[in-house]
């Protein structure tokens, strides 16, 4: 899997994914990031990526020209995706993070100041993403979440394959809670059933613990969750209590 960031502030990404998995995800060869300086694709002596918007109002528009050029350098497949990072896109989620990792290639966009001139949008991007409703300042670190969130899923780069299945929000449930070592800590007790060593005790005291914390703290979800009668039933119990 390969990644293209266009950006105003390349270093934002020059740390980031040299660390921990990813480093070794990289050096794999399983994932790779190219970074590219918006301003490297101007043509005027000051590098000027950024305009006044038509209309008025404050703040500048990053101009269209050099991200097109830039886009249009990257060498890759017509259905290679185009996004542009964006407080008005689709929500990202577990479940796009899943749809994108089944490409091999993505492109992404970062907006800065007020944002980006509309043809971008219209004319260059396959997609939009937002990471959530609010605004940042620009779309660097909402690249990052999507990068992380996708790399992540590359087959190999956790090292164990089985390990993002039973993460939150992969089958619609928050995960179920984990404990290490000490087994009591200022008097506070691993639940007995993880010492256990009954794996299918333990496999049913997670998935119980699953729904119940999703009821607390995310109870929306349990409505697309996939649940048997059983574990329906036990919602209805929640939701009645
Ligand atoms: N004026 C724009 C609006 O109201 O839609 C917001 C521009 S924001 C200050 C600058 C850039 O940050 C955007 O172009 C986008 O790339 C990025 N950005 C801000 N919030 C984001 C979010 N929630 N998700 C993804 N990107 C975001």
């Amino acid at each position: 899997m390969h990644i293209d960031v266009l950006t105003l502030f390349p270093q934002m990404f020059q740390d980031i994914f040299s660390l921990g998995i990813f480093k070794r995800a990289i050096d794999q060869k399983l994932v790779s990031l190219g970074v590219h300086n918006i301003r490297d694709y101007t043509h005027d002596k000051h590098h000027t990526a950024d305009d006044y918007p038509y209309g008025g109002g404050a703040g500048m528009v990053l101009k269209p020209e050099p991200i097109f050029e830039a886009v249009e350098s990257i060498e890759r497949k017509p259905d290679v995706p185009v996004i542009l990072l964006t407080p008005q896109g689709r929500l990202f989620s577990q479940k796009v993070a899943q749809e994108l990792s089944q490409h091999s290639h993505l492109v992404l966009i970062c907006g800065h100041y007020e944002g980006v001139d509309e043809r971008v949008s219209e004319h260059l991007a396959t997609d939009r993403l937002s990471i959530g409703d609010y605004v940042l300042s620009g779309g660097e670190l909402a690249a990052m979440v999507v990068i992380d969130a996708v790399f992540r899923l590359v087959p190999g780069v956790l090292g164990s394959e089985a390990s993002p299945l039973d993460d939150s929000h992969v089958g619609g449930l928050l995960e179920y809670p984990q404990y290490t070592r000490p087994a009591e800590y200022r008097g506070w007790a691993v639940p007995e059933v993880l010492l256990s060593g009954d794996h299918a005790q333990v496999d049913s005291w997670r998935r119980e613990q699953a729904i119940r914390r999703t009821h607390k703290n995310r109870p929306e979800l349990l409505d697309k969750a996939e649940l048997s009668p059983e574990e329906k039933r036990l919602v209805e119990r929640l939701r009645q209590s």
